[in-house]
């Protein structure tokens, strides 16, 4: 290749996407490789089941993506995103037949608890936090650091106090199962068990979001999301290559900078022989999370939740109470497959009247499963989602089910099914196979990681791109 380019970028995801932009912001050349034949890594669309059912192939609810600082500051709706937002972010329904209910609103949230005790610690617990939401925001989705002023080190350390906590002591406030379950359903996002440090912290971030920005889906999919930022880095001058593995650096155009969009185990494939031995091992060492197994559902009508309110719900945690949800992530953690796995499940077609022909319906669903796992989750998946919506395996017109190694092959990031890019445990924060100054540069001035396996993780939001750019242009663009 006779190109010359400031920087490239391997791999277009949200995270690689965000790097380009960055650089190309900053008036630098910049040339993205992606393998597949279009870019959008984890936010991808398509009609994965029946022709006019439209699937979001990973990414489907994005409180992360509408809680960006990065997404905040750029033209997206002009590109052609614009986000839906359900009446309600979330419903966790029990079998006793009552249901716990995530609304903009704290007030109208802690109503549903059904104890006024349980209400009251709600609003203690999330309030301060959805107060200072503005001024946490920019601290929580980005790598650690000190406040910028001193007047949010309050608010941070508050909420880090929390957030650094187990699930199963956050849950102790409650004496309700709504309110306990509804933690443990949000904590459970981590991929981590729920008696592990840290795992506060995902409950607490999604539920602050969820009353601060909601809980949104991409009208037309979670592909409008890449899709609009490839508009972007486009109009800013950016070059974008499909179809082009990489699987060395030095096949790369010549450049000063390569931020690289891809896990620490694939770094090490494609630049191994640049990095030093000791890096190369901490990159040989890190730790991935459990995999997943998805769903994919053409439905002839929509979900028949047993409780009518969840017909409002974009997303519904289905596992029962935060004991069954606890059992069935520690069951992933010790290796075995759970009979009754927690079940996170989105109903994006009720909102979005592009993801179905009209009167019919998709869902979207998946489980935890160990890593590589190669079992068939279907049936449990189907069995959760009747226990809780009676009727609903008779409205399946055509399923489309992606186990830990179709997820891989699909993306090569999602190693064996580890959609998180990483086991973002108490461990990865205080020992990250990457420097704690600057987790984007590596021991060669000229690589950058920018992948979800940086902080502040994975989602749909873009802030590890921008970070590791930000480094790159310090360090190696000047
Ligand atoms: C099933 C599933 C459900 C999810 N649900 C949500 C959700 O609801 N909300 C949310 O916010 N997040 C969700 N996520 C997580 C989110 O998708 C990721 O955190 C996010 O996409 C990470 O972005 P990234 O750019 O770091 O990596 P990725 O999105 O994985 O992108 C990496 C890109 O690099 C490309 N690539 C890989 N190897 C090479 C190579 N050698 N050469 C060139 N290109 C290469 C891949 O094809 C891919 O396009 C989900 C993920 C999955 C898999």
């Amino acid at each position: 290749m006779s190109e010359r380019y400031d920087a490239v970028v391997v791999g277009g995801g949200p995270n690689g996407l965000a790097a380009a932009i960055t650089i190309a912001r900053a008036g630098r050349s910049v040339a993205l490789f992606e393998a597949a034949s279009t870019v959008g890594g984890g936010a991808r669309s398509a009609a994965l089941t029946l022709p006019g059912f439209l699937h979001d192939v990973c990414s489907a609810v994005h409180p992360l993506g509408a809680a960006s600082p990065f997404f905040a500051t750029l033209p997206l709706e002009r590109r052609g995103l614009r986000w839906i937002e359900p009446p309600i972010a979330l419903g966790h329904p029990l079998d006793d037949g009552s249901v716990a209910l995530v609304h903009r609103e704290i007030d109208a949230t802690a109503a549903t608890f059904g104890s006024r005790a349980d209400a009251a610690a709600y609003r203690r617990l999330l309030g301060p936090i959805v107060r200072d939401w503005p001024a946490l925001a920019p601290d929580v989705l980005a790598p650690i650091r000190l406040p910028h002023r001193p007047a949010e080190a309050l608010g941070l350390a508050r909420f880090g106090l929390l957030a650094a906590q187990p699930a199963s002591r956050l849950t102790r406030r409650f004496e309700g199962q709504r309110a306990r379950a509804l933690l443990g359903g949000c904590a459970a996002h981590g991929s981590l068990q729920l008696d592990a440090a840290l795992t506060g912290a995902f409950a607490l971030v999604l539920l602050a979001a969820a009353h601060a920005v909601g809980w949104p889906i991409a009208e037309g999919g979670s592909g409008r999301i890449t899709e609009a930022l490839a508009v972007e880095l486009a109009a800013l001058g950016g070059k974008i290559v499909p179809d082009h593995r990489v699987t060395h650096a030095s096949e790369l155009p010549a450049h000063r900078a390569a931020l690289v969009d891809l896990t620490p185990r694939q770094l090490l494939a494609i630049a191994g022989d640049r990095l030093p031995g000791s890096y190369a091992s901490a990159l040989r060492r890190y730790r991935y999370g459990p995999g997943s197994f998805k769903l994919d559902l053409a439905l002839d009508g929509p979900i028949p939740c047993r409780n009518p309110e969840l017909a409002e719900a974009g997303t519904v945690h289905l596992g029962g109470t935060f004991e069954e949800i606890a059992s069935s992530e520690a069951a992933v953690h010790r290796g075995r497959a759970p009979e009754r796995p927690f079940v996170l499940l989105a109903q994006q077609s009720l909102f979005d009247a592009t993801r179905a022909p009209t009167g019919r319906h998709t869902a979207w669903a998946y489980c935890h499963v160990p890593n590589g796992a190669a079992v068939d989750m279907t049936e449990p998946i189907v069995r959760q989602i009747e226990r809780f919506a009676p009727g609903f395996r008779d409205r399946i017109l055509a399923v489309h089910a992606m186990g830990p190694a179709e997820l891989e092959a699909h993306d090569a990031n999602l190693v064996g099914g580890d959609i998180g890019a990483g086991l973002h445990d108490l461990g990865h924060v205080l020992a990250p196979a990457l420097s704690w100054r600057d987790p984007y540069a590596t021991p060669d001035p000229r690589i950058f990681l920018c992948s979800a396996s940086t902080p502040p993780g994975p989602g749909v939001h873009g802030m590890p791109g921008y970070f590791a750019a930000r480094s790159a242009l310090r360090r190696a663009l000047r």
